[in-house]
């Protein structure tokens, strides 16, 4: 046996690399950054360099980090109670899946620990709605992704992920994205319901359009199959609104009347504290009767009691007024920079604190390395001390901490702004 690392704060990045080359699973590409704490949208690395947090965490710190509301939630909850199970009711689960309702419509939540275990319920919601008529089928959308377990990989409509892992769950099939008439072609009599992201984040922010979500609501209606959305990444206000689909279908006519049937969350529920639910919509709460679904950790009395805080936050802060205003602000700012610089930036989507800065994919000075543009782009924003997260290979995504100031916002975009004149050699 060797003797167990002692993590000091003298563990420098490449001892820290080490013991995870030696000890970590390789799954997943790591950036060269160790962090050792945060207080707001700012993290400090194990060299005590302060960064500007523009990624939070992919989409999950919506308080940012340190948040002493998160923390007196912590505290105070873990001083009465963490887990009981199950078995038992706690005050707090009930009060969190009431608020989720209350946010959305009346409807039963379920909860889980994560963004994929959340919609794992929703595949098993989709086969019970299904199963009387042998129907078991799921439409899902091209560039899709839903998580990483054996269901999510087999829901998620890209090869990467796939790849390697086969034979898939039976009952997946995917179709492109915002295309009604693809979607409606595709539908079989073993198809029961359909799956899309409100927003699709790994693959570049890309938003389901006003008339997609009111003709995937017409044709579910019209075949008996439920809509459900995965939430996962584009809810929790980030966009504005509780739901991607709310802010989307804005004023638009017909939108009143629109509802999915199922609604997967996690990531900002919890801001750090791993927790994910999904929704349904009355009646189909009924549809998983006592004993058949169920996980242990669940709506534990410490996971919502966070939850439960950050909403009251957000609430009392107006941070979903923040996120629609500071995050429209910073998207017309991109938009400019796009503008006097069409030969490093091609174009911005996105809504609130959900954007994607799509990068042109030849961008003259990355031409001699192999590691795509974003992964690049990316890199040189951490020399200037802003975190950013990749998706795909051209596209930087901004996903920050619901409760981003202003002041912070310049600074992010003044980096930004600064490295463009330095990437046309
Ligand atoms: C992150 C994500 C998931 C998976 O969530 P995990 O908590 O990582 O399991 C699923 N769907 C979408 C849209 C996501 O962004």
């Amino acid at each position: 046996m060797t003797a167990p690392i002692i993590l000091s704060k003298s563990m420098d990045l490449a001892v820290i690399q080490g013991a995870f080359t030696q000890n970590v699973v390789p799954t997943y590409g790591r950036f060269p950054l160790a962090f050792t704490h945060g207080s707001g949208s700012y993290v400090w690395d194990v060299s005590g360099r302060k960064y500007l947090d523009l990624g939070g965490g992919i989409a999950v710190n919506s308080l940012g980090h340190a948040h002493p509301e998160i923390t007196d939630a912590l505290v105070e909850q873990s001083r009465k109670l963490l887990h009981v199970s199950n078995l038992y009711y706690t005050e707090s689960q009930a009060r969190l899946a009431e608020q989720i309702s209350g946010l959305i419509a009346p409807g039963k939540v379920f909860f889980c620990n994560s963004g994929a275990e959340a919609n794992e319920g929703l595949y098993k919601v989709a086969r019970k709605f299904g199963h009387d008529q042998g129907r078991f089928e799921i439409l899902t959308a091209l560039n899709s992704f839903h998580g990483r377990t054996l269901g999510g990989i087999s829901a998620t409509g890209q090869d990467k992920v796939k790849k390697g892992f086969e034979p898939m769950v039976p009952g997946f099939r995917h179709v492109p994205y915002n295309d009604l008439e693809a979607m409606r072609s595709a539908i079989s009599p073993a198809t029961a319901a359909i799956l899309i992201e409100g927003i699709q984040g790994e693959t570049g922010i890309t938003p389901a359009t006003p008339e997609y979500l009111l003709g995937l609501r017409a044709l579910c209606d019209e075949k008996n199959l439920l809509l459900l959305i995965d939430s996962v990444q584009c809810g929790h206000f980030r966009t504005g609104c509780f739901q991607s689909y709310q802010r989307i279908l804005e004023g638009v006519p017909g939108c009143e009347s629109f509802l999915p049937d199922g609604i997967s969350m996690a990531k900002s529920l919890g801001g750090g504290f791993p927790i994910g639910a999904f929704w349904l919509r009355n009646p189909h709460g009924g549809l998983l009767t006592a004993g058949t679904h169920g996980t242990t950790f669940g709506g534990n009395p410490l996971g919502c009691a966070v939850a439960l805080r950050i909403l009251d936050v957000i609430h009392r802060d107006h941070l979903h007024q923040n996120a629609r205003e500071l995050g429209g602000w910073i998207k017309d700012q991109l938009s400019q920079l796009v503008h006097n610089h069409p030969t490093v930036l091609k174009t911005v989507r996105g809504f609130g604190l959900m954007i994607g800065l799509e990068l042109q994919p030849h961008i003259p000075a990355f031409r001699h390395d192999d590691k795509s543009v974003a992964i690049q782009f990316i890199n040189k924003l951490h020399d200037l001390g802003v975190l950013t997260i990749p998706s795909g290979t051209n596209i930087v995504r901004l996903l920050p901490a619901l409760n981003l100031k202003k002041s912070e916002a310049e600074e992010g975009l003044e980096k930004i702004a600064s490295l463009l004149p330095s990437l046309l050699q």
